[in-house]
């Protein structure tokens, strides 16, 4: 073999997709409600981005940053259009993306220290990784950047404590791989007034819960909340590789020409791709949709898992939905893949719902019929093996 061994991969190899459902060797459907982990927004293919791509790859595929790219232009419009943001720097992933807040927030302020929290997941560069909040992230590789500092999410007390050499704070409005956490809005009142007061940036990683995910642009527009930047990346190209930082007007002067760069960010290939998934999901009606499909999943979820005692906790906003469990979630998430449904660890114990913004009501309530269903045959497995024990 000759790939990294670096993922822990299942036994699947999907052949073909179109919108919810994929198909695999064998040619088994699933639904995914895994959606690439948050990057098909828009389901697989979706015709509207694939005729833009069609028409660009007839055009003219990269074009170095050398020179005008009218598409990364009206990208970037786009991006900024419902925000008090007005800058995009584009690069090619969640990691790149982060990395360039935090390029941005030093050279910025002047300061050093970034303040994470515990739990959190930013990414896999070395900055990135160093912002992570969580240790097994970080095993094997010797000294971090030395000026990352975690603290308790969702502690407000500790943000009151962030010491006045800190040029940014950087959080997830809802923890995606640390479990589905959601940040509660005192804790990012706490953290924006915090910011402020010292002159510190706000920074947001959106890089899992933006691009419609949660039934806004993003997810920090649930709350009145004021960031300086928010990074983004997953979902904003359909699956076409890409990244942003989106920051306020007066963040323009730090990053001159030659402070920052990306060979491929921005392409007119990228740069359609994100324009083309925007112009679908940054729509009222659209959004207003993806809200009541996400009440809808999580209603019928917390009434169906009510009664099994395995189940902690269905949360989550819009169509990010975390189903916690009192034991491991992989064996669940296997069951799942078996009955057709493809669903997502995040942390040890929540199987992560992430499906397309564009799944129907029908693929919602099925994939609610299978979870239930297979939470209590395992529940009725576990409970006899106990039994049996005894
Ligand atoms: C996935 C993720 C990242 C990293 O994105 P990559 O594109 O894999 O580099 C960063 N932050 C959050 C919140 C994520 O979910």
């Amino acid at each position: 073999m000759n790939v990294f061994p670096t993922y822990n991969r299942f036994p699947i190899h999907l052949v073909s997709g179109k919108g919810t459902v994929v198909i695999d060797e064998q040619g088994k459907e699933y639904l995914d409600f895994v959606s690439g982990i948050g990057v098909c927004n828009l389901g697989h293919r979706p015709d509207y981005v694939k005729e833009a791509l069609k028409d660009q790859l007839e055009k003219v595929w990269h074009v170095s940053n050398l020179y005008e790219i009218p598409e990364q232009e009206s990208a970037a419009n786009w991006l900024t259009k419902f925000t008090e943001l007005s800058q995009v720097f584009f690069c090619n992933s969640g990691a790149e993306a982060n990395e360039a807040a935090i390029k941005l927030a030093r050279k910025h302020t002047g300061k050093e220290k970034i303040v994470t929290f515990e739990k959190s997941f930013h990414g896999r560069t070395f900055a990135a990784m160093s912002a992570t909040g969580q240790p097994k992230v970080h095993e094997g590789y010797g000294n971090l950047l030395p000026t990352f500092e975690y603290l308790p999410f969702n502690d407000t007390e500790a943000v009151k404590e962030i010491k006045s050499d800190t040029a940014a704070v950087m959080v997830e409005v809802i923890q995606g791989e640390g479990g589905v956490i959601e940040a509660d809005v005192e804790f990012l009142e706490a953290v924006q007034e915090k910011c402020k007061e010292i002159g510190a940036l706000f920074v947001i990683d959106e890089v899992q819960t933006g691009i419609g995910r949660t039934g806004y642009p993003f997810a920090y527009q649930h709350f009145d909340l004021d960031p300086d930047l928010v990074t983004s990346a997953k979902g904003l190209g359909s699956g076409f590789p890409t990244g942003a930082m989106i920051g306020k007007p007066e963040l323009a002067e730090s990053f001159s020409a030659g402070a920052h760069g990306s060979t491929f960010g921005g392409s007119p290939l990228a740069s359609t791709a994100v324009k083309a998934t925007l112009e679908t999901i940054f729509q009222e009606d659209f959004l207003e949709e993806v809200k009541a499909k996400g009440n809808f999943l999580k209603e019928k979820l917390t009434n169906n898992l009510n009664q099994v005692d395995l189940v902690e906790q269905v949360r989550g906003r819009g169509l990010m939905i975390g189903i916690a469990m009192k034991e491991a979630a992989l064996p669940i998430i296997k069951k799942l893949q078996t009955a057709g449904l493809l669903t997502v660890l995040a942390g040890p114990n929540v199987v992560r719902l992430l499906p397309p913004l564009t799944v129907t009501y029908p693929q919602l309530e099925k994939a609610v019929e299978l979870i239930t269903q297979s939470l209590v045959e395992y529940q009725a497995q576990l409970y006899s093996k106990t039994d049996a024990q005894k």
